[in-house]
């Protein structure tokens, strides 16, 4: 309780809050990517005393602190039911989707060489996969093989069966994938999938929690996408997005025992504690768990229902209102509440929007929206640079102000190019890679800092620009491999004492 602390600590938690200024505002809505309130106080307060009744818990072990494996249980079952799984379908809690996603992909190899499988297994998936599985490709090993898709973030199923193979450890889609909330076709591709006998994995960490009572545009049921399709082999659905509870909490669901027991770890070869751990972590915080199961509880379907209700109203209105904007076009047939915003290229350019310009005017606004970068698929086709916008149920409470700020931003920047328009590249891109020359080595810490502070970028006080448009483009013309680099610096800088 505050009254009984310190004055020490009373000051110690009054530089915290201090410290918290400087953050992006997490409740309100005007944070349109990062955070998913639900708009409910209580669902906050329920949240922070579920934390605290479980701080001191190790969630490590379920042997010696039951309630971790008891809360695991009831999130399991919920979310199993929620996702049309039967009875053979089994899961875990994570600390997140990127730890669903690896561990997806982990035990999808494992079940793969278990199987007979042998060499470099490959991870089969349309480029708008989120990119946790470009990291789990990465740490566990595989081949990543991005199939292209169309400029609405559209895949056609053929695309990507036509490349299955006794090397394809897993294939994934998405429900929907986060760049254009596109509804990947699950149906098709798991059908193809069950008969090649290839795993095939369903990451539904942002629409997991919503989808389940989402109407689709025309008014009707969704296309299936979940544990009701056979070929389902595997399922990520995140609590700390569209279950609304605080970070640190996803729920990973595998079709069949044994196959989700290739996602342990169990060691006796050691001379301390037998370790068996179901996920990443050893010693872990029961925290975020209590928090979600707590926030589960409450809500129970219809609370999820009502919320995904408010979602959708909100969408619709903020996708109408979109499409009513000359020079901007929403992208793709979005499906849950999340959409990407591209310039419309059919209007004169003069009247055209660029996406980036506009998400930096929004901001002068007051509510921040993400800047996407454009990307040359393998195909040579390029996806257009967008502005992402994820809509919460809190969203509904602000959306007269949210839509006269999109609106207004659009007729402040309607006409001016996009940064580096026209492939223009500026003196400080073609200086960078001239200094660099065909360089294959990795830069040196001091030689990446370097080519962060000639682009204006990092050094001395503020770490990014107030207007984000001109970094993104100059972060796109790079080659990807040196931005990355320079990213890599930026981040490490931010922490390093
Ligand atoms: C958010 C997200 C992830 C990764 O989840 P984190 O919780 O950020 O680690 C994976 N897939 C999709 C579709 C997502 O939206």
């Amino acid at each position: 309780m505050t009254s009984a602390l310190s004055a020490r600590s009373t000051e110690i938690l009054a530089a915290l809050t201090r410290l918290r200024e400087a953050d992006a505002p997490t409740h309100g809505g005007h944070v349109l990517s990062y955070v998913y309130d639900s708009g409910r106080a209580e669902l906050d307060q329920l949240a922070a005393e579920a934390i605290r009744i479980m701080q001191p818990v190790n969630g490590l072990d379920p042997t010696t602190f039951p309630s971790v494996a008891a809360m695991e249980r009831d999130l399991v079952r919920f979310t199993r039911r929620m996702l049309h799984g039967d009875q053979e379908v089994v899961g875990t809690v994570t600390s997140g989707g990127t730890e669903s996603c690896l561990l997806a992909v982990k035990t999808a190899r494992d079940a793969w060489r278990s199987a007979g499988g042998s060499g470099t297994p490959r991870l089969l998936a349309p480029v708008t996969v989120h990119a946790a599985f470009s990291k789990a490709a990465q740490y566990f090993g595989l081949e990543l093989d991005l199939v292209p898709v169309d400029t609405s973030g559209v895949l056609e199923p053929a695309q990507l069966t036509e490349r299955f193979g006794p090397d394809v450890a897993l294939v994934v889609v998405s429900a929907p994938a986060y760049p254009h909330a596109s509804l990947d076709p699950v149906a098709d591709v798991a059908a193809a999938a069950a008969a090649a006998g290839i795993a095939c994995h369903v990451d539904a960490c942002i629409g997991g929690f919503v989808l389940p009572w989402w109407v689709a545009e025309d008014g009707g049921a969704l296309p299936l996408w979940d544990f009701a399709v056979d070929g389902v082999t595997s399922m990520s659905a995140d609590l700390h997005k569209f279950g609304y509870a605080p970070k640190g909490a996803s729920v990973l669901l595998h079709r069949g025992r044994d196959r989700q027991r290739a996602q342990y770890f169990a060691t006796r070869r050691w001379p301390g504690y037998p370790v068996v751990n179901a996920t990443m972590l050893g010693s872990k915080s029961a925290g975020a768990l209590a928090a979600a199961w707590a926030i589960v509880e409450r809500l129970g379907e219809d609370g999820f229902a009502e919320l995904a209700a408010s979602c959708q109203r909100s969408t619709d209105a903020v996708t109408a209102a979109v499409r009513t904007i000359e020079g901007l076009l929403v992208v793709g047939s979005p499906v849950g509440p999340l959409l990407a915003v591209a310039t419309d290229d059919m209007v004169p350019e003069d009247r055209r929007v660029d996406p980036h310009h506009w998400a930096d005017a929004v901001r002068e606004h007051g509510w921040l929206l993400q800047l996407q970068p454009g990307l040359v698929q393998a195909d040579g086709t390029r996806l257009p640079h967008a502005t992402h916008l994820t809509i919460t149920p809190v969203t509904e409470s602000v959306l007269p102000d949210l839509l006269f700020a999109l609106t207004s931003a659009a007729d402040e920047v309607r006409g001016v190019p996009a940064a580096l328009a026209g492939s223009i590249v500026p003196s400080e891109i073609t200086d960078v890679l001239a200094s660099l020359g065909n360089r294959a080595d990795p830069l040196s810490s001091q030689e990446a800092s370097a080519v962060l502070a000639g682009l204006g970028i990092g050094a001395g006080g503020s770490v990014l620009p107030g207007r984000m448009a001109p970094l993104l483009a100059v972060l796109e013309a790079l080659p990807a491999q040196l931005t990355e680099r320079l990213l890599v610096e930026l981040l490490a800088g931010l922490v390093d004492p």
